[in-house]
């Protein structure tokens, strides 16, 4: 059964129109449908501009879609109360193309890994000493939480920028580009990384890229977007099956 699912969703951006000029209409995304299974990783594949942030960003409830449900375990997150959104909110977490955007360069990375947790309740020790357990699940020295994000490579990084959205327990991780910004032989061992936590955690992935080979390396399903439209679905040896 899916745990993510989208229906029927679009989002148009109205820019401009100051007096009437330069107004102009982006249907970003256009009545896209889609499933995640339960511990499946859904590609969503598309050039610059195709509206893949625009989807992701309507997946995390960051924008409103104008049209559409958006379904986790079946319920319109749409419809829920306040803290009904709370909980979901938990249940889906964000991986960006930099983390080091994202990473508060005067924190300690421990303390950026506990932050989430420290604002949903958990003690400040206890999420200082998860994060630990973190740092080794992805990877990383469990004694590098008291260093700065500076401190550490594009990929390691990137390991942090994961292991914070892991810090919330999970069940959908949404990837937006996750290794475009990283050397090509990091981008493999970054995405084997989140091959082995989709297995070990039964996490559910989308995983955004304009990469197809990317792509390729991990996902099971497809989706491919031109102009706001998936034009394809499928799994992945269908919809890029060899000519
Ligand atoms: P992608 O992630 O595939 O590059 P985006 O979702 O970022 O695609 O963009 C889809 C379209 O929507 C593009 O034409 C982009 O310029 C436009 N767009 C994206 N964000 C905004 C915004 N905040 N305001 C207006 N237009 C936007
Ligand atoms: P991406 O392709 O990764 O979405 P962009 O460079 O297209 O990156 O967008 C970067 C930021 O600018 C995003 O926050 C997006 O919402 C915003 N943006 C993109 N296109 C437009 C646009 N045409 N008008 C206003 N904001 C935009």
């Amino acid at each position: 059964e899916a745990i993510l699912k989208l229906e029927g969703v679009s989002k148009t951006y109205r820019t401009g129109g100051f007096l009437g000029r330069n107004k102009r209409v982006t249907r970003a995304v256009r009545d896209v449908s889609l499933a995640l299974p339960r511990g499946g990783t859904l590609g969503i594949v598309g050039e610059s501009g195709s509206g893949k942030s625009t989807l992701a960003r309507c997946i995390m409830r960051l924008i409103k879609p104008d049209a559409g449900a958006i379904r986790l375990d079946g319920t319109d997150l749409a419809t829920q109360s306040p803290s009904q959104h709370r909980a979901s909110a938990k249940r889906m977490q964000m991986v960006f193309q930099d983390p080091y955007a994202s990473l508060n360069p005067r924190r300690r990375v421990g303390e950026l890994v506990a932050q989430g947790p420290i604002i949903h309740g958990t003690p400040r020790n206890t999420a200082l000493a998860r994060a630990k357990e973190l740092f080794a699940l992805v990877g990383l020295d469990p004694a590098a939480t008291d260093r700065y994000p500076h401190e550490f490579s594009g990929g390691q990084r990137q390991r942090i920028g994961i292991a914070r959205a892991l810090a919330l327990e999970p069940e959908v991780l949404v990837a937006d580009e996750p290794v475009s910004a990283l050397d090509v032989s990091v981008q493999a061992q970054v995405l084997r990384l989140l091959a082995e936590l989709r297995e070990r955690l039964g996490l559910s992935i989308v995983l955004i890229t304009h990469d197809l080979r990317v792509a390729v390396q991990v996902c099971d399903l497809v989706a491919v977007m031109k102009e706001g439209e998936v034009v394809e679905s499928g799994p992945i040896g269908r919809v890029f099956e060899a000519p």
